[in-house]
């Protein structure tokens, strides 16, 4: 089968690693390794609903990135209202309006992620609860669950290896197109703090590192005012984007938006 194969790899269609794209990250040539699963992907382009699951997996990865900074905004509050019961002034500019949390109930009320809950049984899980609050460990592990649902949708291919491999290198999203990204939006790496080089909440056990979203608590003490968006797409610090849009055309923002969560090259 070996010809097969050498033909399914040349006309982009292969759905399991050639055997070149295995030895090339055997050798540790990632970046190599990353330009062939490009190249077999611009060879067949996938029709738009494989688009449009890349898509709702490169948002499923920012609705984490959205809980995990609601959790580290809530976990300054309690900060900041322990800070203030003491006798010093109270600081206007990291405080969080009462409107701490708000339920998060389009995602839970979703059919994807209720078949990742309800697979092994017809009945939900009698603990299982309907909505929770944003930034909570549930709200987190609810949008970890949404991820590897739309994770396990993405058909196997070029795109999805380079996915995976591209998100196992550690500061995968410290490239210079998404930091002057988050710059642009008032985002820390605008400025010398080094939010997003590091975890975004350190109470998690595991670390999770993406650049800044409209509740990071460091960017809400630089622009001296909180803002708590209802959804994560109503979160104006998100970058607005469509892979649905995708063209083979380089540069163009969604070539570079990809290549930022797709390819790292
Ligand atoms: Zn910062
Ligand atoms: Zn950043
Ligand atoms: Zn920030």
């Amino acid at each position: 089968m070996p010809l097969l194969r050498s033909l399914a790899t040349k006309a982009g269609i292969i759905r399991t690693p050639s055997d070149r794209e295995t030895q090339l990250e055997q050798e540790g040539k990632w970046r190599e390794a990353q330009k062939l699963r490009l190249k077999q992907f611009a060879k067949a382009p996938p029709n738009s609903n494989e688009l449009s699951l890349i898509h709702d997996l490169i948002h499923a990865d920012q609705r984490i990135l959205f809980q995990v900074q609601a959790r580290a905004a809530q976990l300054q509050t309690e900060k900041d209202a322990a800070s203030a019961r003491e006798p010093q002034p109270k600081s206007s500019a990291t405080a969080r309006p009462v409107k701490v949390a708000r339920l998060e109930s389009k995602l839970l009320e979703s059919k994807a992620v209720r078949s990742v809950w309800w697979t092994s049984s017809d009945t939900p899980p009698k603990q299982l609860r309907t909505e929770c609050l944003d930034g909570s460990r549930e709200a987190i592990w609810v949008a970890e669950r949404h991820r590897h649902n739309m994770l396990s949708q993405v058909p196997e291919g070029p795109a999805k290896r380079a996915y995976l491999s591209l998100h196992r290198q550690s500061g995968w999203h410290l490239s210079k197109w998404q930091r002057s990204e988050c710059a642009a939006v008032g985002g820390c790496c605008a400025r010398d703090c080094g939010c997003c080089t590091r975890s975004r909440c350190f109470d998690l056990a595991a670390p999770c590192y993406g650049h800044c979203l409209s509740y990071c608590p460091c960017c809400a003490k630089a622009r001296g005012f909180t803002i708590t968006p209802d959804t994560i797409d109503d979160d104006k610090m998100l970058p607005e984007f469509s892979v649905g849009r995708w063209q083979s055309v380089k540069h163009s923002y969604e070539a570079c938006f990809m290549d930022a969560h797709i390819w790292g090259l």
